[in-house]
């Protein structure tokens, strides 16, 4: 039998050997299909010259792929009970160090700076789902250097985040990954190609960071704020969600709405990023 991860019998009896049980509560859906984990680390730019942080190893399917391309990768996996599968089938990479800690834990640049030094780095990974949001934040919010986040998120969340801001699909999360870069969809990969296979199709998204709106954005916890506010309530007319979850005066939004240019009606899901950045602007000027 070819000592392959992607050779599902090798796989089972890799797992088996070492009496490990897929924890679902860990979001553990392990690639099996060849073709995904090199395509992941040639569009994510695992290369020579380049450092990847790889978060959730498994058993090391796509951190093979990663290792035999990146000048160093570093891992983060939250299960011990992986270990010992990682020494047999990735242990002997001298360019790999991998971590056993909780992502949302992590200090990101704290982690880079220490890991890579000067080296260029991006981020590839296979997201465990039940945290795909909060672990994206976390990378933005963290302000890291990271030059392109390449993940695999269920289907439907990809469409959200690279729905055009403005549109139904949209939400806060996509606002604030199209602020802090540029997202766009890389490939599909069907539920078949995963062990166990997930209820739910995926797809790998790249994020180019650079933060083009920046400078429109005065208090960036205000723009954050006045767009979670909104979507919170995403039914209401803003001016009701914002009155309600943000205490500001009916009569000031819709003045504030006016000097947009907008009508009294409309909805966050409505506004387009440009606007987003002139009522926040507006907004500030009125209520400081
Ligand atoms: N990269 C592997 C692959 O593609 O086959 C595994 C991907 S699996 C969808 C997600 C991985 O993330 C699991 O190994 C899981 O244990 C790990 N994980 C889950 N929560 C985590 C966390 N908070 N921090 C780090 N790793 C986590």
């Amino acid at each position: 039998m070819e000592a392959s991860l992607t050779n599902i019998r090798y796989v089972r009896s890799l797992l088996d050997r070492h009496g490990f049980h897929f924890s679902k509560k860990l979001g553990q859906n392990f690639l099996i299909n060849p073709e995904v984990c090199p395509r992941i680390a040639e569009m994510g730019h695992a290369a020579a010259g380049h450092g990847i942080l790889e978060i959730g190893t498994g058993i090391g399917t796509l951190t093979k792929e990663l290792v035999k391309r990146a000048e160093k990768v570093t891992a983060v996996e939250i299960d011990q009970r992986l270990f010992p599968i990682l020494e047999e089938t990735v242990g002997q990479y001298p360019n790999l160090h991998i971590i056993h800690q909780d992502i949302l834990k992590c200090d990101i640049p704290a982690l880079l700076e220490e890991e890579f030094g000067d080296l260029p780095v991006s981020v590839c990974a296979n997201l465990p789902y039940y945290i795909t949001a909060p672990i994206l934040m976390h990378l933005l919010e963290s302000r890291a250097k990271l030059e392109t986040i390449t993940v695999m998120v269920q289907k439907e969340v990809a469409e959200k985040l690279t729905a055009p801001v403005g549109t139904r699909e949209a939400g806060a999360i996509t606002v604030a990954v199209q602020y802090y870069g540029t997202v766009k969809q890389l490939f599909s990969v069907s539920r078949g190609s995963f062990l166990p296979p997930p209820n739910v199709d995926s797809a790998v998204i790249q994020i180019q960071l650079g933060t083009p709106y920046a400078e429109q954005v005065a208090d960036e916890k205000h723009f954050f704020r006045m767009v979670r506010s909104g979507f919170s309530q995403r039914r209401k007319t803003l001016v009701n969600a914002l009155s309600a979850t943000m205490g500001y005066d009916k009569a000031a939004i819709i003045s504030a709405l006016q000097i947009c240019q907008l009508p009294e009606t409309i909805r966050m899901e409505s506004l387009t990023m440009e606007q987003l950045l002139l009522l926040h602007r507006v907004l500030l000027e009125q209520f400081l």
